[in-house]
């Protein structure tokens, strides 16, 4: 705790006990680096200073708010969560349980609100305490396994239950004793995982608790814990077409993504997949020498052409190509290439499709992919 005193970092987060306000840094610190969060979070809370703002929104504006953080499905649950919440009345809960029970919450963020907003003593176990504990207490199966996760979490446990049989190590006296509570336990032993306590090279001679650290003593740190197996990565590639309205340049067309697909509810250029099509890669797209603006002679389209009218029922035909991409999704890894199109005469628009000037679609909630796409056209 005196280590914590000293080296915590000052954050947006940890300025407040507002169990609204820790709960939504939980939710963006999900799969977000600390660093990509704060300006976010800054946003978030002047748009939604409380539950109720959150519960009244409209999601499409929730999820402007949320683009380019991904895993979209996130915003979505914090939403219908805060929408619950003000159905029993707007009090943020305080029971362990209640929170649990909210969408989108599970056992570490339950945790997580408890104590940094209640100081309520409930254990926490997230990537960075994981790994910590896992060394602490010289774990050397899986971390992740059943067996595993029990041995982290009871050990957890034992850090903010007073009752609970530990080892207390005599420390030098300190000239101010540094506060004990479960937050604050919680909040210094995930500051000492992210920063002493790191995955390939911890830095154990500046540890506070090398003395105790039995994986230190064994010289393992850098083999324990036991790696997860490697995640297969799955190379996608997609085609973008960039669409603009015959009789009016400045308007493009877009399409939201239904419920059943990827990036449900933002706005993105027509797409296709054709990681899968056997023209597509015939026709050596890279090796072509594209460049955006140019047409690719060597290319035939037609069967581009064929893709879109299959899957979105659109006439089009393709034209130059315009730029490429690259982004990823859980485990997959896309190649997003774009081209310009127009589209046949007298063709129909209607939802999910829409016509919208490029001001107007950058201020919709949208897939980074397309919000990167269409800035390149400002
Ligand atoms: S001594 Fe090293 S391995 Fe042990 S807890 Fe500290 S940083 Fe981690």
């Amino acid at each position: 705790m005196a280590w914590y005193d000293r080296h915590a970092r000052d954050l947006p987060w940890r300025r407040t006990h507002d169990p609204y306000a820790i709960w939504v840094s939980e939710i963006m610190l999900q799969q977000t680096q600390v660093a990509t969060v704060i300006d976010y979070f800054h946003r978030f809370l002047a748009a939604y200073p409380d539950v109720r703002s959150l519960a009244s929104a409209e999601e499409q504006s929730v999820l402007r708010l949320w683009s380019g953080l991904g895993y979209y499905r996130r915003a979505r649950q914090l939403h219908a969560a805060a929408k619950q919440i003000v159905a029993r009345g707007g009090e943020f809960p305080k029971s362990l349980d209640e929170i649990l029970s909210l969408p989108g919450i599970g056992r570490y963020t339950a945790g997580a609100i408890a104590s940094f907003a209640y100081d309520q003593p409930a254990p926490i176990v997230e990537a960075n305490t994981q790994r910590l504990f896992s060394r602490l207490i010289r774990l050397e199966i899986d971390p992740r396994s059943r067996d595993g996760q029990a041995q982290l979490w009871s050990f957890a446990g034992s850090l903010v239950d007073e009752s609970a049989d530990v080892q207390v190590v005599k420390a030098p006296p300190l000239k101010t004793q540094p506060t004990l509570s479960p937050g604050r336990i919680n909040q210094a032993v995930m500051e000492l995982g992210s920063q002493i306590c790191t995955p390939r090279d911890p830095d154990c001679p500046n540890c506070p608790l090398s003395r105790l650290c039995p994986t230190f003593a064994a010289g393992l740190q850098t083999t324990l814990p036991i790696a997860a197996p490697k995640k297969v990565i799955t190379d996608l590639t997609h085609i973008a077409l960039l669409i603009r309205k015959p009789s009016d340049e400045n308007l493009v067309l877009m399409r939201q993504n239904a419920e059943d697909e990827w990036w449900h509810g933002l706005w993105d250029l027509p797409r296709v997949d054709v990681s899968h099509s056997a023209e597509f890669h015939a026709a050596a797209f890279v090796s072509s020498g594209a460049a955006p603006g140019k047409p690719i002679p060597a290319l035939e389209f037609d069967w581009l052409a064929g893709a879109f009218h299959a899957e979105h029922a659109l006439n089009c035909a393709v034209g130059d190509y315009h730029g490429s991409w690259k982004h990823a999704v859980t485990r997959y890894r896309i190649a997003l290439h774009a081209f310009a199109a127009t589209l046949a005469p007298r063709t129909r628009i209607r939802p999910p499709f829409a016509w919208h000037s490029i001001a107007e679609a950058l201020d919709l909630p949208l897939t980074a992919p397309a919000k990167r796409l269409l800035r390149s056209l400002q």
